[in-house]
């Protein structure tokens, strides 16, 4: 390791994101992307800002954005945060709530960028144990020393906690954040952007990757009472104080805009969901129950990993994870019918060559 590293630099074991390959050919099913292009506003929108102000520094507080955001979710503004990404509104979040020398937890199996942030904070954490069907057991989250978080649905499982149980665990940490990582709300069934109203500790934080389909333009945000808000401008401020620039802002006005294109996209992606998860499961798959973009799937036959390689072989990238506790799974996000199809037949085609 270079002597010229700083600590900081050294200690944390940097997250690993799914593959990202530039080639037309290959059928991306690995990093939950959405198949199908952003509203037309969304790019009439960014064109229009293109051929406009871009000499000029962005709105360091993105009033009109969480404006707009405030109508679509029924909050003041000032519950509002904006971003690059959620995963900076995650790094963000980690610093301004949670503290060395004091444990936070989150589940055994989840998003892998929380260690990251935990070890790059020097954030001490637990990782909860789930259960065996890999649902999580709320009350192993009540009373933490330092604060919690999990996403719902969880990635990469895609399964969600029912929304009076992360209540429960919100109401039992009184003391402490509980942040909601909702990245993929959208396709579930509940959100829990209700109990912000109700309790002083919640923190939700999602995306516009996701259902909106701007993985491209990175903006991310958080929900929550303004006491919490404050402290996250406080932490941002410190780092760059225009996290978001005039492309990204005019494209996600638009986007909060126009939620008819999101919900369409959003219904064709579940009934995608629906008959590809019948379709594994004929091809003798156990398929957890999705309220996500993807689905977890496992074979008593096939191993996982050489199902993962000879998809790839075949141009078609899906994700293996090398965690024992999981390695026997496959995750595979939802394209269009078109691309399903052509995953289900090749991924038939490669079990009958491997019996
Ligand atoms: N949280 C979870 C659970 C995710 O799976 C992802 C996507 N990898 C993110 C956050 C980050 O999303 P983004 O930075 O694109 O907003």
């Amino acid at each position: 390791m270079s002597k010229f590293w700083s600590n900081l630099a050294k200690q944390a074991t940097p997250y690993v994101p799914g593959e990202q390959i530039d080639d037309e050919e290959i059928l991306k099913l690995n990093t939950n992307e959405n198949p199908y292009a952003p509203s037309s506003y969304v790019l009439e929108a960014i064109s229009q800002e293109l051929g406009g102000n871009l000499r000029l520094y962005p709105s360091p507080t993105v009033d009109q954005l969480r404006e707009v955001m405030g109508e679509y979710y029924q909050l003041e503004k000032e519950c509002i945060f904006v971003g690059n990404g959620s995963d900076e509104v995650l790094a963000l979040s980690f610093m301004a709530f949670f503290n060395p020398g004091q444990m936070i937890r989150f589940p055994n199996i989840t998003y892998s960028f929380y260690p990251v942030y935990a070890q790059q904070f020097q954030i001490p954490y637990e990782e909860v144990p789930i259960k065996d069907d890999f649902t999580l057991n709320p009350i192993d989250f009540y009373e933490s020393e330092g604060g919690v978080i999990f996403p719902n649905p969880n990635a990469p499982t895609s399964l969600a906690l029912p929304i009076e149980e992360v209540e429960n665990i919100v109401k039992n940490n009184p003391n402490n954040v509980v942040i909601i990582d909702e990245a993929y709300v959208d396709f579930a069934k509940q959100t829990a952007v209700p109990l912000i109203k109700k309790y002083p500790n919640i923190l939700i934080v999602q995306t516009t990757s996701k259902s909106r389909s701007l993985a491209g333009l990175r903006v991310g945000y958080a929900l929550g009472n303004p006491n919490l808000i404050q402290a996250l401008n406080r932490m941002k401020d410190s780092f760059n104080s225009y996290t978001m620039d005039r492309l990204a802002i005019a494209g996600a006005i638009a986007s909060f805009q126009d939620d008819l294109t999101i919900k369409e996209n959003v219904t064709k992606i579940i009934n995608t969901r629906k008959w590809v998860t019948e379709a594994l499961r004929e091809l003798g798959f156990q398929v957890l129950p999705s309220e996500t973009n993807f689905i977890f799937a496992t074979h008593p036959k096939y191993l996982a990993k050489t199902l993962y390689e000879r998809l790839k072989q075949a141009k078609i990238l899906t994700r293996h994870f090398p965690n024992p506790l999981i390695s026997h799974y496959l995750r595979v996000s939802i394209g269009t019918n078109q691309e399903m199809e052509q995953f289900l037949n090749q991924l038939q085609e490669i079990m009958e060559n491997l019996s």
